[in-house]
């Protein structure tokens, strides 16, 4: 019997989750199809995938002209502020990517939960922003399923057996987040408030996006991973702890309440959780390489050094809340990255940033989307502004 199309929309596909889950969903082959994809300022890559992968639909989501968009015939190019919504609700998808860095990838996120498709999410952001609202959204028949290497760990931990997530979740004790400690892990804060540009996007062990780069050199990634985990196994933030392992292949363990702990192991790279995602709950062959047995393999875990890294304390505050506290301190974050990226402020600056927008703002625990998106606006002009008094 032939099996049915399996078409995936990628959501920024120009990025590098979004390259890598071209790589998985080529490398299944059918029924397995790549029926949309998506970019921003890229546009030649956009170009160059869709003639590559034929797809049915090309999304340009900057202002650059759609003119220098080379689409091969029978894709149909989609622009303007509604493009990723309908193509991540178009009828004819089954999994939707979410691939976006930062917020812009929420209300694509929404609007395919609510229109029930199977949603990967890379997209962390999405969800510290929304968390509140996406947890509703997925009452609707939406599915949402972990991309982030250290969500699908647990995911696999709790799971095991063939169980539901709910099932699962009746015994955890405690997820364990593990982190590499990012390039600065051995710096000291002194050394830390000199870093440059090159020095915090050298990241050891993952090959990733510049804004994710930067969020694990702060810690900010593991931070928000904390609240992505908050909501998206609906579990409260005392249930969750950090440990640093430097090696990244350990991606995350589950304590039980009997004391034992299920860990998921595999060298790095995004491949595996990728393709996770979209065949769960079958496992098949993955591009991605197994664990090379023949040789030693050091694994070690160390305690996180909370006075270097102050943004996992502010997250955890961010997860307890809930509310609008996500909303202020991921466009704190984006725009105090965005800064340090453009050298305008000092690496040490990114964090104190978060905390100022966090501490300047007025909190709400029940608030709308639209509440949210205001917030967001607000927190990023209040650390432009916070930034230009620094330097005044
Ligand atoms: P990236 O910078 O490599 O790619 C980002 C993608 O988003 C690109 O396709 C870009 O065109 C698109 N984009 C950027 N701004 C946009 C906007 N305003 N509107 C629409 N599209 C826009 O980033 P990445 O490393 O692939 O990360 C993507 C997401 O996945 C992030 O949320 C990140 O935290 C998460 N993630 C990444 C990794 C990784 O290994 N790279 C691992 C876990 C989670
Ligand atoms: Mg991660």
């Amino acid at each position: 019997m032939a099996v049915s199309t399996r078409n995936v929309a990628i959501l920024g596909a120009t990025g590098s989750i979004g390259r890598a889950t071209l790589d998985v969903v080529r490398s299944l082959g059918d029924p397995w199809a790549v029926w949309g994809v998506s970019g921003h300022s890229r546009v030649d890559e956009l170009g160059q995938i869709a003639r590559q992968d034929t797809p049915a639909v090309a999304a340009l989501t900057s202002d650059a002209d759609p003119k220098s968009l080379d689409l091969p015939r029978g894709t149909r190019l989609l622009t303007g502020p509604d493009a990723l919504v309908e193509m991540a609700v178009a009828p004819e998808v089954d999994v939707v990517m979410a691939a976006i860095v930062g917020r812009a990838g929420l209300e694509s996120t929404l609007a395919a939960l609510e229109a029930g498709k199977r949603v990967a999410l890379a997209n962390k952001e999405a969800l510290v922003v929304g968390g509140p609202l996406v947890h509703a959204m997925r009452k609707n028949g939406g599915e949402l399923l972990p991309v982030d290497s250290e969500h699908s760990a647990i995911f696999q931990c709790m799971t095991t057996g063939g169980g539901t997530l709910a099932e699962g979740k009746k015994s955890v004790r405690k997820l364990i987040l593990t982190s590499s400690g990012g390039p600065f892990r051995t710096w000291t804060t002194a050394q830390m408030r000199n870093a440059s540009i090159d020095d915090a996007l050298k990241h050891p062990t993952w090959n990733m996006g510049r804004k994710i780069s930067i969020d694990s050199a702060t810690m900010m990634n593991k931070g928000l991973e904390v609240i992505e985990a908050r909501w998206l196994f609906d579990i409260p933030a005392e249930k969750i702890e950090v440990v640093v392992h430097p090696q990244s292949i350990i991606h995350s363990m589950v304590e039980f309440e009997d004391g034992s702990i299920l860990a998921q192991l595999s060298p790095p790279d995004m491949r595996l959780p990728i393709q996770y995602a979209l065949t769960y709950p079958e496992r098949m062959p993955c591009i991605a390489p197994p664990l090379d047995r023949s040789r030693a393999w050091d694994l070690t875990l160390e305690p996180v050094d909370h006075d270097r890294f102050p943004a996992l304390k502010l997250a955890f505050e961010v997860a307890r809340v809930g509310g609008t506290a996500g909303s202020v301190v991921n466009a704190a974050n984006e725009q105090a990255v965005a800064l340090f990226l453009d050298g305008q402020i000092r690496f040490t600056d990114i964090v104190p940033a978060c905390r100022m927008a966090l501490e300047n703002h007025q909190h709400e625990s029940d608030p709308t989307l639209q509440r949210l998106l205001q917030l967001d606006r607000w927190a990023r002009a209040e650390v432009q502004r916070w930034s230009c008094g620094m330097q005044a």
